[in-house]
C-alpha cells in the first residue's frame, strides 16, 4: 500500500515546526522515526494533509543528567538510548527495556518521543514513564507545559497533546543508589509488542523495601501504575509472602480486554506471574548493589 498524497515539510528548527503545526492544525502529523506512523499512512488509517518531519531538528536529540534527572530529547533514537553510557549507569531499567522494543532496524529509527506520543499501551516507554512518574515536556504556540503520565496518556493511542503541540523532552529520575530494576514481558516472539509488560524499580535494604515503583503495559487503555502493589512492598518488605501479595494485587488493579492475542483472564494471570518475577529480579539486583 502507498500513503495518500500529503505535503511534506522538513523544518530545521522547533519554532518553524510549531509554526507549521499552527498553520495546518489537525490536518498535520509530525514524523519522528516513522515506525508507527508510516504503517498507519500506508494502510490509509491516517490521512494527514501535511507531514512535518522532525528529523532535521538536531537540538531535539540528547541524553543529559540535570539535577539527578535524566532529560531525553524527544528525537533521541531508541538505539542511542540502548547504548547510552549515562542511561546504562543512571537508569538501567530504561536501557534494559529498550532491548525489548521491536527489532534493531526499528530501534535505529524509532524515537522515545514518537513512542510516548504514539501512546500504545503495550509499549515499554509509556510503562516506564508511568512507573517513574516522568515529566513530559510539551511545547506549543503559547509556550511550554509539563505533564505527568496520568495526564498525558488519555486512552489507547490518545494523549493530551493538542494538534499544535510537540513533545520535546521527557525527564525521568535517575535510579537512587542501591536500586534494583527489571522489565519483564511476555510476547509471542522476541521483538513483538508485549502481551503484558511489567516495569519495576525498587530500593531494598535487606528485606526492607524503601521505595517501590511498578507499572504494567498491555492491560488497559493506558499504562497502569500499580500503586497498591507498591504500598504492600513498602509496608511489608521483600519477603516471599509480600511479593506474592503484591503480585496478586497487581492482577486486581489492571483492566485488560480480550483480543485475538490473549483473553482478559490470561492477561491478568500474566500480570501476576510477571509482577512476581520482576519484583524478585529487581530485589536481587538491589541486594547485590549494596
Ligand atoms: C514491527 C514493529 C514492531 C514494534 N515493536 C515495538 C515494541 O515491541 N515496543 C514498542 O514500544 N514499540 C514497538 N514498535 C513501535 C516503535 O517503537 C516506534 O518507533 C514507536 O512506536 C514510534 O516512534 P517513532 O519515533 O517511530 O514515531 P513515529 O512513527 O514517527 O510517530 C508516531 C506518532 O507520534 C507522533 N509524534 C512523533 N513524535 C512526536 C513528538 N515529538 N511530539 C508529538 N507527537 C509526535 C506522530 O505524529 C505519530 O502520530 C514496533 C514497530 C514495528 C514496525
Amino acid at each position: 500500500m502507498k500513503p495518500p498524497p500529503f505535503e511534506y515539510h522538513d523544518p530545521d528548527s522547533l519554532e518553524e515546526a510549531l509554526e507549521l503545526l499552527t498553520r495546518y492544525g489537525e490536518e498535520a502529523k509530525l514524523l519522528a522515526g516513522g515506525q508507527s506512523l508510516m504503517p498507519l499512512l500506508n494502510f490509509r488509517l491516517s490521512r494527514p494533509a501535511a507531514l512535518v518531519d522532525l528529523n532535521r531538528i538536531a537540538s531535539l536529540a540528547y541524553v543529559r543528567e540535570v539535577n539527578g534527572r535524566l532529560s531525553l530529547g524527544a528525537m533521541t533514537r531508541q538505539r542511542a538510548i540502548e547504548f547510552s553510557p549515562l542511561v546504562r549507569e543512571r537508569l538501567p531499567l530504561l536501557a534494559e527495556a529498550t532491548t525489548l522494543v521491536g527489532h534493531l532496524p526499528i530501534r535505529t529509527r524509532g524515537t522515545i518521543g514518537g513512542s510516548l506520543a504514539h501512546a500504545d499501551p503495550a509499549a515499554e516507554y509509556p510503562a516506564i514513564a508511568t512507573a517513574l512518574d516522568a515529566e513530559l515536556v510539551v511545547r506549543g504556540p503559547r509556550g511550554e507545559r509539563v505533564l505527568r503520565p496520568e495526564e498525558f496518556f488519555v486512552s489507547y493511542l490518545t494523549t493530551a497533546l493538542a494538534p499544535e503541540e510537540i513533545l520535546v523532552e521527557v525527564r525521568l529520575p535517575a535510579a537512587p543508589p542501591g536500586s534494583g530494576w527489571a522489565f519483564e514481558e511476555f510476547s509471542r516472539r522476541h521483538g513483538d509488542f508485549a502481551i503484558v509488560g511489567i516495569a519495576v524499580q525498587l530500593v531494598a535494604d535487606g528485606e526492607n523495601c524503601r521505595v517501590a515503583r511498578l507499572a504494567a503495559a498491555g492491560v488497559g487503555p493506558t499504562p497502569i501504575r500499580l500503586r497498591a502493589a507498591e504500598e504492600i512492598l513498602e509496608r511489608e518488605g521483600l519477603v516471599e509472602q509480600s511479593i506474592e501479595a503484591a503480585a496478586a494485587r497487581a492482577a486486581e488493579l489492571v483492566e485488560p480486554d480480550s483480543d485475538i492475542h490473549a483473553s482478559a483472564d490470561y492477561r491478568r494471570h500474566l500480570t501476576r506471574v510477571l509482577t512476581r518475577r520482576a519484583i524478585r529480579r529487581a530485589a536481587k539486583r538491589s541486594q547485590e548493589a549494596r
